[in-house]
C-alpha cells in the first residue's frame, strides 16, 4: 500500500491559523484517495504547532498544494528535513506558487504539476508505481472543477473544521469554508489568485450536495465562500448558483466584485447572504483603479454598488489596498471621507505586495518600482495586515518620480496603514 501524506503549513502569517480550512490541501487529499483506493491518505496538519516536521512519520510521497509564496520557504524547509530523514520519500508540489515561480518549484521537488492538475496528479501516481515518474506535469487536457467530487473534511478533526469564528460578526454560529468555483476571468494587476484565468463553477446540484453533506456531519449553520468572486458575472450561471445554496436555508457571506446586476444581490439576499466584502482597493481616484485595471474603475459606481448592498440588508466589508501605484499622499484622508459617507460594516486594510507571479512584479518600472524583496517568506498577496507591533508587508520601493507622479516613501505608507488602522479599530470597523 502506497502512504501518502498531504502537508499543511503552518500559515504562520494568520493570526489565526485555524479559523480558515485547508481546503485545496483536503480537495486533493479526497482526489487521490478516491482515485487510488489502495493508497493511506492523511492529511498533515502543521497549524498550531502540534506536529512539527522533525517528528513526522515516514511517506511514500508528501504532496504539497502551495498557494501563497508566502509559504514557499517553510514548505521547502519541510522538505528538506523530511529529505534528511525519509530519503527515498518522493515530494510533489503543485498549486498557484508553483505556476508562477516554476524554476524555483523544480529545485526543490522531485515532481511538480502546473495548471489545474487533477488528471495529472492521478497520472502522475500511476507513473511512480510503474517506475518512470517525471518532473513535470503540465495540464494539457482541462480538468474542470465540476469534474470531480468535493473536499471530504473527516481528513481532520470536526474541530477543525467548524468553528464560530466565520460568522463572529453575526451572531457567531457554526459555519466552515467552502469554494463552489476557482479561477477569475480578471486581471487586476497586483493579483494572483486569477488562476486558473477564467472560472470554472460546480454544478448547482453539486453545491446543494456540499452544504447539506456540511449540514449533516458537522452541523454547520453557514458556509464562508472563498471563491474570488462569489457571484457569477454569468446571470443564467449566477441564478443557479445562487438558488443551490439558497435550497439548504443556510446563511453565507463570500467577496465579489463591484459590478453584479441588481437582480443578482436580490437573489444573494433571498438566498441567505448575510455579508459580501468588496475588493475596492482604492477609493481615492479613479486613476489608481485604471493603473491595477480593477473591473469597476470608478470610485462612484463602488460607492452606488455598497448602498445597493445596504439596501438589501446585506452588511459590507469593504478591502483597500494602501500603497498601490499612483496612489498619492492625500490617500489617508480621501479614504476617511469616503469610509463617514458610505458607512460600511468592516474594513480591511492590507499593505500592497507587488507579489511574484503578478503584472506588476513582471514589469516593476513600469510602475515606479525601484526595488522588490527577493525574500519570498516576505511576499503574501494581501496577508500582512499592520498590527501596532509587526513591520512586514510592502517588500518594495518606490522611485523619486513614477510614471504617475512622486513616488511614496515606505515610512509614509506605513504610517498611513497604522493611523487607518487606528481609526478603524476606535469606531469597529476593523475585520
Ligand atoms: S483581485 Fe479578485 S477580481 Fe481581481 S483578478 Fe484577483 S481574484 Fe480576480
Amino acid at each position: 500500500m502506497m502512504d501518502v501524506g498531504v502537508i499543511v503549513p503552518s500559515w504562520h502569517y494568520w493570526a489565526n491559523p485555524l479559523k480558515l480550512q485547508p481546503l485545496w490541501e483536503l480537495y486533493y487529499a479526497t482526489l487521490i484517495a478516491k482515485h487510488l483506493p489502495l493508497a493511506n491518505v492523511r492529511l498533515i496538519d502543521l497549524r498550531g504547532g502540534e506536529i512539527r516536521p522533525e517528528t513526522l512519520p515516514g511517506s511514500d510521497v508528501y504532496f504539497y498544494w502551495i498557494m501563497k509564496s508566502g509559504d514557499a520557504v517553510e514548505v521547502e524547509s519541510i522538505v528538506a528535513t523530511l529529505r534528511g530523514r525519509f530519503p527515498t520519500s518522493r515530494h510533489f508540489a503543485g498549486g498557484n506558487h508553483i505556476d508562477r515561480c516554476f524554476g524555483a518549484g523544480l529545485e526543490h521537488f522531485d515532481t511538480v504539476f502546473t495548471g489545474t492538475a487533477e488528471r495529472q496528479i492521478l497520472q502522475a501516481f500511476a507513473d511512480l508505481a510503474a517506475g518512470r515518474l517525471e518532473t513535470h506535469y503540465a495540464t494539457t487536457t482541462a480538468s474542470p472543477f465540476a469534474a470531480f467530487e468535493h473536499a471530504r473534511r473527516d481528513f481532520l478533526p470536526p474541530g477543525r473544521v467548524v468553528n464560530c469564528e466565520h460568522f463572529a460578526q453575526h451572531g457567531g454560529f457554526p459555519g466552515t469554508g467552502v469554494y463552489f468555483s476557482r479561477g477569475c476571468s480578471f486581471h487586476c494587476r497586483f493579483c494572483v489568485y486569477n488562476n486558473p484565468s477564467k472560472f470554472e463553477y460546480r454544478e448547482p446540484a453539486q453545491i446543494t450536495d456540499e452544504i447539506e453533506y456540511l449540514q449533516r456531519e458537522y452541523g454547520i449553520e453557514g458556509v464562508n465562500l472563498r471563491d474570488e468572486v462569489c457571484i457569477p458575472m454569468n446571470r443564467i450561471v449566477a441564478r443557479g448558483y445562487l438558488e443551490a445554496i439558497g435550497r439548504t436555508g443556510v446563511r453565507w457571506r463570500g467577496q465579489t466584485v463591484t459590478i453584479a446586476a441588481e437582480e443578482m444581490v436580490r437573489l444573494a439576499a433571498e438566498s441567505g447572504c448575510v455579508e459580501l466584502a468588496l475588493g475596492l482597493e482604492n477609493v481615492e481616484s479613479d486613476r489608481v483603479l485604471e493603473i491595477v485595471d480593477k473591473p469597476s474603475k470608478s470610485v462612484a459606481a463602488n460607492r452606488r454598488f455598497i448602498e445597493l448592498l445596504q439596501n438589501y440588508g446585506i452588511k459590507v466589508k469593504v478591502c483597500l489596498i494602501f500603497g498601490l501605484p499612483g496612489e498619492t499622499d492625500a490617500v489617508l484622508d480621501r479614504t476617511i471621507e469616503f469610509l463617514e459617507e458610505v458607512r460600511p460594516d468592516y474594513v480591511a486594510v492590507s499593505g500592497f505586495d507587488p507579489v511574484p507571479g503578478s503584472a506588476i512584479h513582471a514589469d516593476p518600472a513600469a510602475y515606479g518600482i525601484t526595488r522588490i524583496d527577493p525574500d519570498l517568506s516576505r511576499h503574501a498577496h494581501l496577508l500582512y495586515r499592520f498590527g501596532d507591533a509587526e513591520d512586514v508587508g510592502l517588500p518594495f520601493e518606490y522611485a523619486a518620480e513614477t510614471p504617475f507622479g512622486p513616488g511614496r516613501r515606505r515610512e509614509r505608507i506605513v504610517g498611513d496603514l497604522r493611523s487607518i488602522q487606528t481609526w478603524l479599530r476606535e469606531r469597529g470597523m476593523s475585520y
